[in-house]
């Protein structure tokens, strides 16, 4: 039964419509103010080896600098925008500079990619021209893409993929256990690790549901992916997943993302014993 809007309920309507974009414009503008003054900075979490307790690789996760609106709230408004494109070449060319920073430790870097991304045809050109004049081998680079860049555009996605993994930069899928979970694109794409989604650890590491992650594990190593546990807080989940072998947990037990120059340091900790 359709109830007709009366005028309260279209001023309230009408009201918060235009809240919404006035708060879009907001947000915007500060990501236009900082792309213009370098007010972004990149922090890094570690995700640790579980065979051996070592940072093995940081995920690079992008901060503004004075301002604390997260990135689940301004990356939606810089893909719709359009300057996720820069916002993207910004973070790729940094991630790049700490990895040559940091070149005798031989860490890796992971960076988030978005969709929109895809728009940007140059990418590649100056992904590898940031590598060369860094002189930063790619293997050390790992993007990170969601199963919804797949979905919705798959053969573009296909082949930029195929691309960058020629190039030798390493290819994470994020996310896993949010969206559909697809296996077809993996007969397309040579991924090199799969990350397991903060939700399904969750929901699904405890009681009867201890099968289903171990059993997941078991699935991705058969086709050779090793497996990162993303958002793992507690104690209990660390000694879960390293029973079933998981290779690799990024979560806030270990470590929240941390400004780059406490990266060094971290290198030289077992961050397991430290539990
Ligand atoms: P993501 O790529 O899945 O990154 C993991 C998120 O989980 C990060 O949130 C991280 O801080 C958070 N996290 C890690 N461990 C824990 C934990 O133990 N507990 C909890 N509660 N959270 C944990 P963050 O930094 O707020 O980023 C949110 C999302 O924003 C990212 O999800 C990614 O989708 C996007 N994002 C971040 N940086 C970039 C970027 O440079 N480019 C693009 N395109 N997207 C980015
Ligand atoms: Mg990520
Ligand atoms: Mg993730
Ligand atoms: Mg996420």
């Amino acid at each position: 039964e359709a109830k007709k809007m009366d005028d309260k309920d279209y001023l309230y309507y009408n009201q918060n419509m235009k809240n919404k974009m006035k708060k879009k414009k907001e947000i915007e503008d500060k990501l236009r103010n900082a792309l213009n003054n370098d007010k972004f900075k990149l922090k890094y979490q570690p995700q640790v080896d579980l065979t051996d307790g070592q940072a093995k690789y940081f995920e690079a996760l992008i901060r503004l600098k004075e301002d604390n609106i997260s990135p689940g709230e301004f990356i939606p408004v810089a893909e719709e925008s359009g300057l996720i494109i820069e916002i993207g070449r910004w973070v790729t060319k940094e991630a790049i500079e700490q990895l040559a920073i940091h070149e005798d430790n031989e860490i890796k870097i992971s960076i988030n990619f978005s969709v929109q991304q895809l728009n940007d045809k140059e990418y590649i050109d100056f992904l590898v021209e940031e590598l060369n004049k860094n002189n930063v081998n790619p293997e050390l680079l790992e993007i990170e893409i969601t199963e919804s860049v797949l979905i919705e555009k798959e053969a573009e996605a296909i082949e930029f993929l195929n691309q960058l993994s020629q190039l030798g930069v390493q290819l994470a899928l994020d996310d896993f256990g949010t969206g559909y979970s697809s296996f077809s694109y993996l007969a397309y794409i040579s991924f090199d690790k799969v990350k397991l989604d903060k939700f399904i650890i969750d929901r699904f590491l405890e009681g009867q549901n201890l099968k289903t992650i171990a059993n997941l594990i078991k699935l991705f190593h058969s086709i050779d992916l090793p497996v990162v546990a993303e958002g793992v807080e507690t104690k209990e989940q660390y000694i879960n997943l390293a029973e079933m072998n998981c290779d690799y947990i990024q979560g806030y037990l270990f470590s929240k993302p941390l400004a780059n120059n406490k990266i060094k340091k971290l290198l030289q900790e077992n961050l397991i014993q430290e539990i």
